[in-house]
């Protein structure tokens, strides 16, 4: 199966061309049915394996229902400045013809600017943050588990989760546990 006979709609399929794609990859083929099915999702993926896309294709696909709602519908956090940059960036090229809009919170300074930016244009927007301020290996040393109990608490109960990462350390099964609803787990 190719990215044809996922179903994708148009502007969806069409951001994927355009980044040259012609299968998907392995863990793409995985995840993309799965997550356009409703699934929460935890999946286990080097970086490099095109992780990136397989959440955002189908997360594309979910957005693109017109909702009478308007402000952020999608959330996606990063554990470093540097990938939420990436990401951000990533989201842009892939999602070009999909109309959605896109708007970064980086923790750190002018954080009150940022907020008032990202309210103020937050008509279908889509939200990228990154609230952890440190390298990976240092998240456990920096209050990181309660930061995530506060996002978690402000979400929507109805949502469907995602949990992408390389490994999955006790901090991140906590979090599926305390997150995610009867999450399908997927690994190469
Ligand atoms: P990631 O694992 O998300 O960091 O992606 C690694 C690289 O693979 C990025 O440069 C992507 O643009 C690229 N990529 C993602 N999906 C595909 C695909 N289906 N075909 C070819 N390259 C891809």
């Amino acid at each position: 199966g190719g990215f044809q006979s996922m179903g994708l709609s148009y502007p969806v399929f069409k951001g994927v061309m355009k980044k040259g794609y012609k299968v998907p990859t392995p863990i793409q083929r995985k995840t993309i049915p799965v997550i356009l099915d409703g699934k929460d999702v935890v999946a286990m993926a080097r970086t490099g394996s095109g992780k990136t896309a397989a959440f955002l294709v189908p997360m594309f696909e979910k957005l693109k229902a017109p909702q009478a709602q308007t402000g952020a519908r999608a959330l996606i956090l990063s554990p470093t400045r540097e990938l939420a940059l990436q990401t951000m960036k990533f989201t842009k090229e892939l999602g070009k013809f999909t109309g959605l809009k896109t708007a970064l919170i980086l923790g750190g300074d002018r954080m009150d600017d940022q907020f008032a930016f990202c309210l103020l244009g937050s008509h279908g927007v889509l939200f990228l943050i990154s609230v952890f301020f440190t390298q990976n290996h240092r998240l456990f040393e920096m209050g990181f588990a309660e930061q995530l109990q506060e996002i978690i608490r402000r979400l929507p109960d109805t949502r469907q989760t995602l949990l992408f990462s390389a490994t999955l350390p006790k901090l991140l099964v906590e979090f599926a546990r305390a997150g995610l609803t009867e999450p399908v787990l997927i690994r190469l």
